[in-house]
């Protein structure tokens, strides 16, 4: 009897040396084995004769080897199959295929899968066919008829619904060979394994049992849609998706409710407070902005520590959020710390905070890895003692370990260049430091957030990102924050005009970007840098800079701005440019966030199709920040992909965060959208997260109704069945932060 865990070289057909060949295919158990499913079906119920068959269709065809050969053209060999059956012939064609000679004996029989075609003699034939050499079963056979149909039923082969495997090591492990060994590890595998989802949350959405979703999804009934299975919307495929949904949320769930369990700070909010609030605004703000300080504000209120999202595209304004997010902290007389991915990025935000709020009266300190050792040093005593209010820095605020005097508020921006991994990691880390004033994990789900005086009270956590997720997504994903959407901009924009244009028109662009400086506007040029060869695309950047200042725009001011730059050098260019004294930027994607000028109208990106569509997006959000019209121009030399050019047409086309991401999506796959190769978003086995976001949303309901319980519906012994469940899976597969 096999157990899901029993490693599959005691599965019959398999040994140790065809497990050591699965395990490249991370097969290990039998768990895994049962999950390594079809990639799609052939409908084998009623294979065709070759008489039924009709040029233009995908077609299975059951039939008889009559001869075969290698034939030579001049441009490559080609390898012929003629099949039949009774008079009727069918010619199956290989290219390139001599590996195909002496594979065939007249008279096997061959299921074969492919596009029927008819050749210039109006001749049948499919190219490149899949097959399949059914062998023994002869349809030709004595005993006519009957006798097949008897064999058929018995066969994997034929007569069915017929699930077709990728085959593996190196073609070795074909697809009739999974065939039979799945099939014999579902025979054999222990009938009486408990379900590890509560029965009222299969009754909540119909589930099957798990055992007969396997079944189903390896070996389906001849009733079954056949659109259906090839779409993976079959009830098995629902169990199946919603099983490896729902012990991810659950995990989730159970964090977030660890994360308030935790002792917070309850931040007072009286009229003094919301005063200091409004005096700061340099503008009246959104609808949008309001609604998400609301929010902000009534966690911070709340004896449990904030953990919160806030997510809004480019340009919607969520700097001066976070920054009276910050006051509420401050005003309380707690200090805050702000994050920014970049050294860039982190001085902007010393500017506009220097602007709006020291001159408010609040002290404001910058800390980054590259400030000279005295400024340091001094940042850090100004920090430990609580004189600095607000402190801002990269994220070596937290890897240098500084020490705060008594922190409240921690601000991440723009977290979209983080892994969700990533961000876990930062919390971690504020776990571990003492000096963030943090306790350990109190492992009861069922806690409220208290006041309890004997322990530290954890700062509140907002993070901000500006990649634009869909919002049951980022729901999910970032499943143990709560999310805030700033989904408006500010009033006045107009929206960007992107155009994308070969390097051979370059000179009519540099003629454009004069004419906008003339009118008293200032321009980005950017040049991509690659990490691989950073130092020869860093030379690019450079050379092109110099080519502009001297050749192009001999009498305007051109300044460069790129990561290696030492903070001052960095310092500098950015306050040369923010105050006028640079009217052309040239850049490297060191811009790419948060950088804040709105009298720079003009963005010309160099090689664009070199960029994802996510950067460009970003790089573009640069622009169109003031009142007047702005223009993003899309440079492309030599040849460019085709996905390449549905990038720059989707930019051509759309100034929507929400759109292009979902494009990006589509065009990427989800793993690539999210990083999840940092990010250590689990890869999924059965799930797709963009097709299957409806049981996603359901499998999030239902970790949350799981994790109330135990009640009427639902007892104690099966909550902790399932969340054993998930402790297991959360520790095997998904190489996730432990949770409780
Ligand atoms: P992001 O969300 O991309 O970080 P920022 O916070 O940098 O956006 O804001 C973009 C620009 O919009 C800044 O120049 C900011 O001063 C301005 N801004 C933000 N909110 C408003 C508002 N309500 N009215 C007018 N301008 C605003
Ligand atoms: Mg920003």
């Amino acid at each position: 009897m096999l157990e899901p865990s029993t490693p599959v070289q005691y599965v019959k057909g398999i040994g140790p040396r065809l497990a050591e060949v699965l395990r490249a295919k991370d097969i290990a158990t039998v768990d895994d084995l049962l999950h390594y499913l079809p990639f799609r079906y052939e409908d084998r119920l009623n294979p065709r004769s070759v008489a039924e068959l009709r040029a233009g269709e995908m077609a299975t065809v059951i039939a008889e080897v009559r001869n075969s050969g290698l034939f030579r053209t001049r441009r490559m060999p080609i390898f012929q199959l003629t099949v039949g059956q009774g008079r009727t012939k069918l010619k199956c064609l290989w290219f390139n295929a001599a590996y195909l000679q002496g594979r065939f004996q007249p008279g096997q029989m061959l299921a074969l899968y492919g596009k029927v075609e008819e050749d210039r003699d109006g001749q049948l034939q499919i190219m490149q066919p899949q097959f399949e050499i059914l062998g023994d079963i002869n349809i030709n056979e004595e005993g006519g008829a009957d006798e097949v149909e008897k064999k058929a039923a018995a066969s994997l082969e034929i007569g069915r619904i017929v699930p077709i495997y990728e085959s593996t090591g190196q073609g070795k492990l074909t697809p009739r060979w999974f065939r039979r060994i799945i099939r014999g590890a579902l025979e054999n595998l222990n009938p009486n394994l408990p379900d590890p989802i509560p029965a009222a949350v299969r009754a909540h959405l119909s589930l099957v049992s798990p055992r007969e979703a396997l079944w189903k999804v390896h070996w389906p009934d001849a009733g079954e849609s056949f659109a259906d299975l090839q779409s993976s919307r079959t009830a098995a495929h629902t169990r199946m998706i919603f099983d490896e949904l729902f012990f991810i949320e659950l995990g989730l769930e159970l964090k977030r409710r660890e994360q308030k369990a935790h002792t917070g700070i309850a931040f007072r909010l009286d009229g003094g407070v919301r005063e200091a609030i409004k005096k700061i605004l340099p503008f009246h703000p959104t609808a949008a902005q309001k609604r998400v300080l609301k929010e902000i504000a009534t966690d911070m209120q709340t004896p449990c520590p904030m953990r919160r999202l806030l997510q809004g595209d480019v340009g919607s304004g969520k700097t001066i959020v976070a920054f009276q997010a910050a006051i509420i902290a401050i005003e309380n007389g707690y200090q805050v710390a702000l994050m920014a991915p970049t050294e860039i990025l982190a001085q902007q935000h010393y500017f506009s905070a220097r602007q709006i709020l020291e001159r408010a009266g609040y002290r404001i300190v910058l800390l980054t890895g590259s400030l000279e050792q005295d400024r340091k040093r001094d940042a850090r005593r100004h920090i430990a003692q609580g004189n600095a209010q607000l402190v801002i820095g990269t994220h070596a605020l937290i890897q240098d370990r500084v020490e705060f005097e008594k922190l409240g508020l921690v601000v991440v921006d723009e977290q979209h260049r983080f892994g969700v991994m990533q961000r876990l990691k930062l919390m971690k880390k504020t776990d571990d430091r003492g000096a963030m004033g943090v306790s350990p994990v109190k492992p009861d789900g069922d806690a409220r957030c208290s006041t309890a005086p004997e322990r530290d009270p954890e700062p509140d956590v907002l993070v901000m990102t500006a990649t634009p997720i869909p919002r049951t997504l980022a729901l999910t994903l970032y499943g143990d924050l709560d999310v805030s959407v700033l989904d408006e901009l500010p009033p006045g924009r107009t929206p960007v005009v992107t155009r994308s244009l070969p390097d051979e028109r370059a000179s009519e662009v540099w003629d454009f970007v004069r004419k906008q400086i003339a009118a008293g506007h200032q321009a980005y040029v950017v040049y991509p840098v690659i990490e691989e060869n950073e130092e020869r695309e860093l030379k690019a950047a450079e050379q092109m800079h110099r080519q502009l200042r001297e050749k192009i725009f001999p009498n305007l001011h051109v300044g460069l701005l790129h990561g290696r730059l030492d903070a001052d050098e960095k310092e500098h260019v950015m306050r040369e440019f923010q105050q006028g004294k640079i009217e052309i930027l040239v850049a490297t994607t060191v811009i790419e966030v948060g950088v804040d000028v709105p009298n720079a109208t003009v963005m010309v990106i160099e090689h664009a199709d070199r960029f994802g569509l996510a950067q460009l997006h970003q790089l573009r959000g640069r622009i169109g920040r003031g009142a007047a019209k702005s223009y993003c121009v899309l440079m492309r030399g030599g040849k460019v992909s085709e996905e390449g050019e549905r990038r720059l047409d989707a930019m051509a086309r759309s100034n929507d965060g929400f759109q292009i991401a979902e494009l990006d999506l589509e065009l990427r796959g989800p793993g690539e959208f999210f990083g999840t190769k940092q990010a250590g978003i689990p890869s999924f086995r059965v799930a797709n997260i963009i097709r299957d976001r409806q049981l996603l949303e359901a499998a999030k309901r239902e970790a949350a109704f799981v994790i109330s319980g135990p009640n009427s519906e639902i007892s104690k012994e099966e909550i902790d069945r399932a969340l054993r469940e998930m402790r297991s899976r959360w520790a095997q597969s998904y190489g996730l932060v432990e949770v409780g």
